[in-house]
């Protein structure tokens, strides 16, 4: 089966890709690079031991992307990854990412109607739960408004993708992303940020390099056990695997619903004191941190009930934190050889 993945190049379209190869699917990846490097897709071809099929193609451009479709028969699925994703920076460039993250899902939509491709594979977030009154979140918990244009694209591309599979054959599964790090054991494959990180786990991965002078930790305040935040970290092997099994359920016809919306985490929430730690012990480093004061539109706590994806997926995340700050600091070390 043929899926064409967009945003590929990028950091969980890359493993994905690779979870993909070894699942036996056919994969034609489109990037634009905006956030990615050429070489990673040679790390995934050494990884994979397969061969790729690359077109670099921006997927806001219709034309571009028309071209493509009808050059490439037979796709019979899309992951659609192609999405700018800075919080802060969508907060200074609404319009940008707007354009970008829609424009995109428009197009790539009106491709799977016109050349028949039947699955649709989209990622989303769990920042549309915002502040949720209730832990953890399920499903069914309200989305809310969010509070940045980044997270107005999630909420609104789950919308059109809904409404779009209601009035069509289109099938359409939206995985809502926990807190994705770590990075593929090979060290091959792992996050690339652009400039001075927004994540937490690269940011400290920088620091204990030496990129970075100190960490700063947003809010020792909180109404958490030990004062910082918490959220829901996922191995992005884990979240990567994810996608695959979605797809075999999508493609399979064994979805319940024409639409169905899953969380992707792995159900235990960490404070970012104890992720420090945790990085501090699976890698026998001291990290240089401070406390600094709550970044404005951080929420306090948030993780995931897993329950609908474990039970009618069939997922469940396997590797724990020790395997995330592991498998990130030896990325990092690695990059730093290049
Ligand atoms: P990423 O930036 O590493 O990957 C996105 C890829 O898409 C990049 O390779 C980029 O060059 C490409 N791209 C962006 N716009 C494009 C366009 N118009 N045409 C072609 N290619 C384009 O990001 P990621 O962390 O791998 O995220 C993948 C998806 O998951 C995004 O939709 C993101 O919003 C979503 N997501 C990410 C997180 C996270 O914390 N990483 C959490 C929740 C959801
Ligand atoms: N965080 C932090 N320092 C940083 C980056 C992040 O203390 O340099 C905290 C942030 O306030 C949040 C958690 O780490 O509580 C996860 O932040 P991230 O940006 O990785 O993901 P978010 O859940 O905000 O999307």
């Amino acid at each position: 089966m043929k899926v064409l993945v967009a945003g590929g190049a990028g950091y969980i379209g890359s493993h994905t890709v690779v979870e993909l190869l070894a699942g036996g699917f056919d994969v034609v990846i489109v990037d634009n690079f905006i956030n990615s490097e050429p070489f990673i897709l040679d790390n995934i071809r050494k990884v994979s031991g397969k061969s790729l099929s690359f077109t670099e193609l921006d997927v806001t451009d219709k034309n571009a992307l028309f071209s493509f479709f009808e050059k490439e028969k037979d796709i019979a699925a899309i992951i659609h990854f192609a999405a700018l994703k800075a919080v802060g920076e969508s907060g200074h460039q609404p319009l940008r990412y707007y354009q970008n993250n829609l424009v995109s899902l428009f197009n790539l939509l009106e491709c799977a109607e016109k050349f028949n491709v039947g699955n649709f594979l989209f990622s989303s977030s769990a920042t549309v739960y915002g502040q949720a009154e209730v832990l953890p979140v399920t499903e069914q918990s309200p989305v809310i408004a969010p509070e940045s244009p980044y997270g107005n694209t999630k909420k609104i591309a789950e919308e059109i993708i809904r409404d779009v599979t209601k009035a069509t054959n289109l099938r359409g599964i939206c995985l809502r992303y926990f807190n994705p790090c770590g990075a593929h054991s090979s060290a091959l494959l792992g996050e690339l940020p652009r400039g001075v990180p927004n994540n937490l786990v690269p940011y400290i991965t920088q620091t204990a390099a030496g990129l970075r002078q100190k960490l700063s930790i947003y809010g020792n305040d909180y109404n958490t056990p030990d004062g910082t935040a918490i959220r829901d970290y996922i191995h992005v092997v884990d979240l990567a695997k994810a996608h695959v099994t979605a797809l075999n359920r999508m493609a399979g016809g064994k979805q319940k619903e024409q639409f169905e919306i899953y969380n992707i985490g792995t159900g235990v929430g960490y404070s970012v004191l104890q992720v420090v730690k945790a990085f501090e012990e699976a890698n026998n480093l001291k990290l240089n941190y401070e406390f600094a004061p709550r970044r404005k539109g951080d929420t306090e706590t948030l993780y995931a009930d897993t329950t609908l994806a474990n039970n009618e997926l069939g997922w469940k995340a396997e590797l724990g934190l020790n395997d995330m700050m592991g498998s990130a600091w030896k990325w990092q070390e690695g990059l730093a050889k290049t």
